[in-house]
């Protein structure tokens, strides 16, 4: 058993965590001065103001670690990356700046196929190495919990194997995606064709497999249409599998409401969701994943993030870590750009970026906030929280501690 002492202030998100993520404001952080909190294992015992502590914790072997006087939160749950890749596209970007069009990227070779054919010719050590770098980078800013995706593989072998590194990450809790269905198949392009393989071959052996309990989809005009990710999402959910899509990014297809009333966990992006498809959205158990750092490097519109959270949905907020369009793994570029372009406080991104973040995970049962019960996920901060999301490449961050162990 650990006793924490000496915060000045734990944010334990447990008012957050009882509503659900809805609905923020800055009582919902629960701050407790003067705090100290118990963990035994991997879990949280007890949290609470240190005078307050049961008399019954304080028997029997213990160790304690004083934090010095800083302020703790849970750890960091970011929920909607793609780590893993070879290669990289910082040419394609800078082509991009100069004027090429995608097609002219596309003709020289570039896209997300370039990832592709890298990612396929990396070996699974590299492709270790690179990710675990990226996890790293997500450690040292406070991150705990942490999703990854596949999806650079585009076939059935590749996809596999790609999950099967995935779920090798020891370092933080890592949850697996299965994004098959990303872009077209070199060796399938007729999408109808590529997923009847999937429903029938890959989805089968990756519940199997145990690899992934997951399943996304980039339902777009021009790549996987509603119809197929209807398709898709059925089969998966006939394995009771959780439902995820990148929905309403660059046009709107009316993926997002589809996918809510099939109770998907989340539903990812919403650039293009409609004025009258909100309070569907809202009113559902699905959480909105926004991703503004993809929106400020492809130069679009923002969601409309203040309507969702107004109308009383779910919000949670991730990287969208990829070597195309989020070429970011900055956590505090996110929280800027929902600052200053999306409008929500810094009680609502704080909250969607723990409690919002785990219910798109479906894991609020087990981190997002700093309750008994729960992981023992925190991170020590060096200053204020109002410090967070404010300086771009800079998270504030003493330390991260994962199921009771400090791990930077
Ligand atoms: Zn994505």
């Amino acid at each position: 058993m650990i006793l924490y002492k000496n915060i000045s202030e734990l944010l334990t998100l447990a008012p957050a965590a009882k509503k659900s993520g809805r609905r923020i404001a800055e009582f919902d952080l629960g701050i407790v001065e003067d705090a100290a909190l118990v963990a035994s294992g991997t879990r949280i015992l007890w949290a609470g103001k240190l005078k307050e502590i049961p008399k019954k914790l304080l028997k029997g072997k213990r160790k304690s670690i004083s934090l010095n006087g800083k302020v703790v939160m849970p750890g960091f749950v970011e929920c909607h990356t793609h780590s893993l890749f070879g290669g990289n596209r910082a040419h394609e970007f800078e082509m991009r700046n100069q004027g090429a069009t995608y097609q002219e990227i596309a003709s020289k070779g570039g896209g997300i196929l370039s990832t592709v054919r890298a990612t396929r010719a990396a070996s699974d050590r590299d492709l270790m190495v690179s990710l675990n770098k990226h996890v790293l980078e997500f450690v040292r800013q406070g991150v705990t919990t942490l999703e990854v995706k596949s999806g650079y593989g585009l076939n059935h072998k590749e996809e596999i194997r790609l999950l099967s590194l995935i779920n090798k990450v020891k370092k933080i809790r890592v949850v697996s995606t299965y994004l098959g269905p990303h872009a077209r198949s070199p060796e399938q392009p007729d999408f109808s064709l590529y997923i009847d393989e999937i429903i029938k071959k890959t989805l089968p052996e990756i519940k199997q497999k145990k690899l992934s309990r997951r399943v996304d989809i980039f339902v777009e005009h021009g790549y996987f249409s509603l119809e197929l990710g209807e398709r898709y999402w059925q089969a998966a959910k006939s394995l009771e599998m959780d439902l995820v899509g990148h929905v309403e990014q660059l046009t709107a297809t009316g993926a997002a409401v589809a996918a809510a009333k099939m109770n998907a966990v989340s539903v990812d992006h919403l650039v293009c969701l409609k004025d009258d498809e909100v309070g569907e959205i809202a009113g559902s158990e699905t959480t909105c994943v926004l991703l503004p750092t993809a929106d400020f490097y492809l130069k679009m519109a923002y969601p409309a993030a203040r309507r969702l959270i107004d109308a009383g949905a779910r919000v949670a907020l991730a990287t969208d870590f990829n070597p195309g369009t989020s070429p970011s793994t900055d956590l505090s570029l996110v929280g800027v750009l929902a600052r200053l372009n999306m409008k929500m406080t810094l009680p609502e991104i704080i909250s969607a970026y723990t409690i919002g973040a785990a219910h798109a995970l479906r894991l609020a049962d087990s981190v997002g906030s700093l309750e008994a019960g729960k992981s023992a996920d925190f991170i020590v901060l060096e200053n204020s929280w109002r410090e967070l999301f404010y300086r771009v490449g800079k998270m504030p961050i003493l330390s991260t501690w994962s199921k009771n162990k400090r791990i930077y």
